[in-house]
């Protein structure tokens, strides 16, 4: 199959799978300016879909970087009304939400990260339906790879732009199990495999993890009463099943705020902000954070922890397998999308009210009381390597493997 039948494939899978898109509903599609060749592709496929109205917010690293480079502070305390209006007006109305992320790695280096901190929290108060609309799953939202030159020589760096945003598309649609002559089924089958694990985990329901590899880590993390393991797809309130994030190779819960204690070493590097924070390890005593090391990007590492009160405990506990196509591609992709699917991680900050049952009707009290770690940020990082081994205690105290060799193992396999 040619380059282009594969994006059209993916553009459809895009819509009718991760979308899950009905006739007559509205799609907000964010795209960069580089890949608009595809984002014409996903609009196509919206409207042979029966879309009511696909709206385009384009994004143009450049325009972006200027932006935080020449704006005074208040342009990044108050979000225009046009776009409160877009968004907020879009979510009501119950569309969805696509958003092809192609974003420049570097396209934001020597930023100042509080002008970071201060949109985020502007577009998350005044955006408030937008936002809630995905957190509370009344809206259907979906975050997949779209190539674009700078991201591609990031990526594939020493070749020429044209070969390299061809490999990083190809990277994209192997990935993203779109790169054979059935796209659906064979997210069908993923979706399958997904479901399987989830209820048993959440029979399961594990007191705690432990997790042992050859580089240091002995690390044990606590579980929370009717704690959720989610992944693969989501689900709408009113029973749309989607998929947040194509690829998606992770199953995740909201870990007890208070109860990690022992050391993780990183697996991969983490990106952040631009900049690389290398071969590092958190010292973790009563859910929080105590101590920590880096080869290199250690100030970097010591600023998320810093960031709010949350930021030193957990929010996330991610299972991927060392097997998954993510990982076996062993590409550094300088991408959350990407590179969080590639290996067992953790997550610095908030937790997901959806991973407590009940959690989507709770208030910040609530979830509090229930033990989910609340903060302003998310950082995940990745600690899974090829010999990762997790063991599930459960509340008798009964141990179970979970991952053997980071793969899956005994009833998980
Ligand atoms: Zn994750």
């Amino acid at each position: 199959m040619s380059l282009d039948a594969l994006l059209q494939n993916y553009a459809r899978l895009l819509i009718r799978t991760g979308c899950a898109l009905r006739p007559g509903q509205e799609v907000l599609l964010t795209a960069p300016v580089e890949a608009a060749g595809f984002a014409r592709m996903v609009a196509q496929e919206a409207w042979e879909a029966g879309a009511s109205a696909v709206t385009v917010e384009w994004v143009d690293d450049v325009i972006s970087r200027l932006k935080y480079l020449h704006a005074p502070q208040s342009a990044f305390e108050k979000v225009p009304d046009w776009l409160t209006v877009q968004r907020n007006g879009v979510a009501e109305r119950g569309g969805v939400i696509l958003s092809l992320d192609g974003d420049d790695p570097d396209g934001m280096a020597g930023i100042d990260p509080s002008l970071f901190t201060a949109w985020a929290r502007a577009v998350h108060r005044d955006c408030k339906a937008f936002y809630d609309g995905m957190d509370l799953g009344r809206n259907v939202w979906c975050i997949a790879g779209a190539a674009t030159p700078k991201w591609a020589q990031k990526v594939f760096p020493g070749l020429p732009e044209n070969e390299a945003v061809e490999r990083l598309w190809q990277a994209i649609l192997s990935t993203a199990r779109a790169d054979g002559p059935d796209p659906a089924g064979a997210w069908a089958d993923h979706s399958a495999a997904f479901r399987r694990r989830t209820q048993l985990l959440n029979a399961r329901q594990f007191d705690a993890l432990h997790y042992t590899a050859a580089n240091g880590t002995d690390f044990t993390v606590g579980l929370n009463q009717n704690h959720v393991w989610a992944g693969g797809g989501a689900e709408t309130v009113d029973g749309t099943w989607f998929f947040p994030n194509m690829p998606t190779e992770e199953i995740f819960t909201s870990p007890h705020r208070d109860r990690a204690h022992g050391i993780v070493h990183s697996a991969l590097p983490l990106n952040y902000n631009g900049g690389l924070i290398e071969d590092f390890w958190v010292k973790f005593e009563g859910g929080a954070a105590v101590d920590c090391g880096a080869a290199k990007g250690l100030e970097l590492l010591k600023s998320i922890l810093a960031e709010d009160e949350g930021a030193q405990n957990l929010g996330e506990v991610a299972l991927v397998p060392h097997a998954s196509p993510i990982a076996q591609s062993g590409i550094l992709f300088y991408s959350t999308l990407y590179d969080e699917n590639a290996a067992c991680h953790l997550a610095l900050g908030k937790g997901f009210p959806e991973c407590v049952q009940g959690g989507l009707e709770m208030d910040e009290g609530a979830l509090r009381d229930h033990h989910i770690n609340l903060s302003a940020t998310h950082v995940d990082f990745m600690i899974g390597t090829a010999d990762l081994n997790i063991t599930g205690i459960l509340p008798d105290g009964t141990e179970v493997p979970v991952f053997r060799a980071g793969n899956w193992a005994g009833e998980f396999a």
